[in-house]
């Protein structure tokens, strides 16, 4: 295992004006809720990795030409600075050194960064890749196919299940269904002993995971209930800590980049 030289850290792509009721099924009508939308970012050894990216640079200044009617549902603040290349240039991160970036699912707020890294592996699970493209899809507005095609061949990766990004624990994906059909999850192991379970949107809220209430925008909820329970599971068995996917009061606890953990 070689762990020592891994950090993690907490970004966030500005946020996120909506309602709570697209958050929580059935719960929250007509209630302001404004969101964070998380990222992260990994240094191991020789490998730079982003585990989703934020929004694209895009919505900056004009967001429904970008985004469409999503933004009645989303309406996304943010500036140049929260742009994920600019984050991590503030971490003295060029995009060419980035090397994998890992994705959650292919939703407009974790996929908009993915062309300004042409020289990235972008690992997904298959099934979230084919519902992207797939004339079957049931939620085309939040999938930007301009965010998303266009992008050579060989940069994808798209697995089936668990993965294990570089054969040693530190960065493991696993399958959690139901937000969308191909979503999945993060396990990361640190050298401090440290475990965390980033959720992405399979659990939105800390409120989803104990109350076991599906996201607000769900492909299948019995699906997202299960994933939801497997999180727990999961998180049990590694004494991890979870990060929920667009908490406003959990984001805020933890310690954010240029901070990192280790
Ligand atoms: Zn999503």
């Amino acid at each position: 295992m070689i762990m020592s030289q891994t950090r993690l850290y907490f970004l966030s792509s500005g946020v996120l004006e909506s309602e709570k009721h697209y958050f929580t099924l059935n719960r929250g009508q007509g209630e302001a809720f404004t969101v964070p939308v998380p990222f992260f970012f990994v240094e191991h050894d020789g490998a730079r990795v982003l585990l989703d990216t934020g929004n694209s640079i895009k919505v900056c200044a004009n967001p429904r030409e970008h985004w469409g009617s999503a933004v009645d549902a989303y309406y996304p603040r943010m500036g140049p600075s929260d742009y994920v290349v600019n984050q991590l240039a503030a971490l003295g991160c060029a995009p060419e050194a980035v090397t994998h970036i890992v994705l959650s699912h292919l939703h407009l707020d974790h996929a908009g960064g993915i062309k300004s890294f042409p020289g990235a592996r972008l690992v997904v699970q298959q099934r979230e890749y084919d519902w992207a493209f797939s004339e079957a899809n049931t939620q085309h507005g939040a999938y930007i196919q301009a965010d998303l095609t266009g992008i050579a061949a060989r940069q994808w990766l798209c697995i089936d299940g668990e993965f294990d990004l570089f054969g040693d624990g530190s960065v493991c994906a696993f399958p959690t269904p139901g937000h969308t059909p191909g979503h999945q999850s993060f396990l990361i192991r640190l050298a401090s002993g440290k475990r965390f379970v980033l959720t992405g949107d399979a659990c939105y809220t800390t409120e989803n995971l104990e109350e076991d209430i599906p996201p607000g925008l769900v492909w299948d909820a019995e699906t997202s209930r299960a994933s939801m329970q497997a999180i727990r599971r999961i998180a049990r068995e590694n004494g991890a800590e979870v990060i929920v996917g667009h908490d406003p009061v959990a984001w805020g606890a933890w310690r954010h980049a240029p901070a990192f953990y280790s």
